[in-house]
């Protein structure tokens, strides 16, 4: 019998059988706009250090990850002991609420915040509060409300998880109205700003939360190579924090959390600053025209600082979601997050998204 903390989880969905679907659509015809993948893939200079540390698979990897830790803290101008790093930045949003959450301890989150949050709290037995979003109709639907969240917080909390940019809404706040925020925030209740998609925000009002960092011992940062990086399948994230609060966090983490090929590939991946502009650049430029290419269709698309779009298909979710599967292209529906009339269309590259538009035009004119 599960403990009573995970009695009522319920397991990952990943939305769609991806590998059934890779199958039909064999010799890459399935386009792949579910997940928020990085369509560029690694920097080459990644995929040869990649290559390389295969040599070295017999060996365990720095179980202190060093190198690729100097490399970050040069990055972010901060020491290599604010740093820890994690399979992914999904192990380290669940480690922050081991380590610092448990039973008789509020968390607290907004609503349409990433999944991951409600049950990294929920399985440590804390008691979730969540925040509800602003408005559909807001400047930023469905985003998070700082006033709401700064609301929600107890004597209790002890830890408040924000994404910014947030998935599923590809919304984000301004830098002042979360430095005044934090501001507000007692010492004892440690904020963690998820920036996963923080390399794809370009908008004038959006800051990383990192420059905060000096001022403030109860900020946690993390961040992913995921995304900008398209490090998604070797597992790669970070956090950054007072070296305080990351030495409380290291006393959780498992010895070789992150392999050595994912070392030497992420440490590469940060050499390459071309690539990360170029991609980027072509990440927020297909992005632009994507939700301008829906909303000339009537679909309604939040603004995004992510690579990916929320667009509100009403009641047409499941028939498109179907179609699109069809015709050999994933989304994912949102029904999941409490969005029943949304889905999430990762912004793919040129000819994806060409593929993606071919596909609703061809619905829309099957149902006249
Ligand atoms: N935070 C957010 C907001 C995300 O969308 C994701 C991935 N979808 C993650 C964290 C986790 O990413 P990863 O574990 O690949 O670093």
């Amino acid at each position: 019998m599960a403990a009573p903390a995970v009695r009522y989880l319920q397991p990952y969905d990943p939305g769609h059988d991806l590998v059934a679907l890779r199958r039909r659509f064999a010799a890459g015809g399935l386009v792949e706009l579910g997940s928020n993948e990085n369509p560029y893939g690694p920097a080459p200079r990644a995929l040869a250090a990649a290559a390389t540390a295969l040599a070295e698979l017999h060996r365990y990897p720095d179980p202190l990850g060093g190198d690729l830790k100097r490399a970050l803290a040069t990055k972010h101008g901060v020491d290599a002991s604010q740093i820890i790093l994690g399979n992914g930045s999904h192990e380290l949003l669940m480690q922050l609420a081991q380590t610092f959450a448990g039973s008789g301890v509020d968390v607290v989150m907004s609503q349409f915040g990433f999944a991951v949050y409600a049950i990294a709290a929920r399985a440590v037995g804390a008691n979730l509060r969540v925040a509800p979003a602003l408005p559909p109709e807001a400047r930023m639907p469905r985003g998070h409300d700082l006033d709401a969240i700064a609301a929600a917080i107890t004597p209790a909390t002890r830890l408040v998880y924000l994404a910014n940019p947030n998935n599923p809404t590809g919304t984000w706040f301004a830098a002042d109205a979360f430095a005044a925020f934090l501001a507000r925030m007692p010492g004892d209740t440690l904020v963690v700003v998820d920036e996963a998609y923080a390399e794809t925000a370009d908008a004038p009002d959006f800051a990383s939360a990192l420059s905060l960092l000096p001022a403030h011992r109860n900020l946690v940062v993390t961040r992913t190579f995921s995304k900008a990086y398209a490090l998604a399948g070797l597992r790669v994230g970070y956090a950054i924090a007072h070296a305080d609060v990351i030495g409380v966090l290291e006393r959780l983490r498992e010895s070789f959390n992150v392999n050595g090929v994912a070392l030497a590939a992420a440490e590469a991946a940060l050499g390459d600053d071309d690539w990360l502009r170029e991609t980027l650049a072509a990440n927020a430029a297909q992005r632009d025209t994507l939700a301008a290419a829906l909303r000339e269709r009537g679909w309604p698309v939040s603004p995004s600082q992510t690579n990916f779009l929320l667009v509100e298909f009403g009641e047409h979710v499941a028939r498109v979601d179907q179609a699109l599967l069809e015709r050999g292209v994933v989304l994912r529906p949102m029904g999941g997050y409490g969005l029943p009339r949304c889905s999430r269309i990762s912004v793919g590259n040129a000819a994806q998204n060409r593929a993606l538009l071919a596909a609703l035009d061809e619905l829309a004119s099957d149902s006249v």
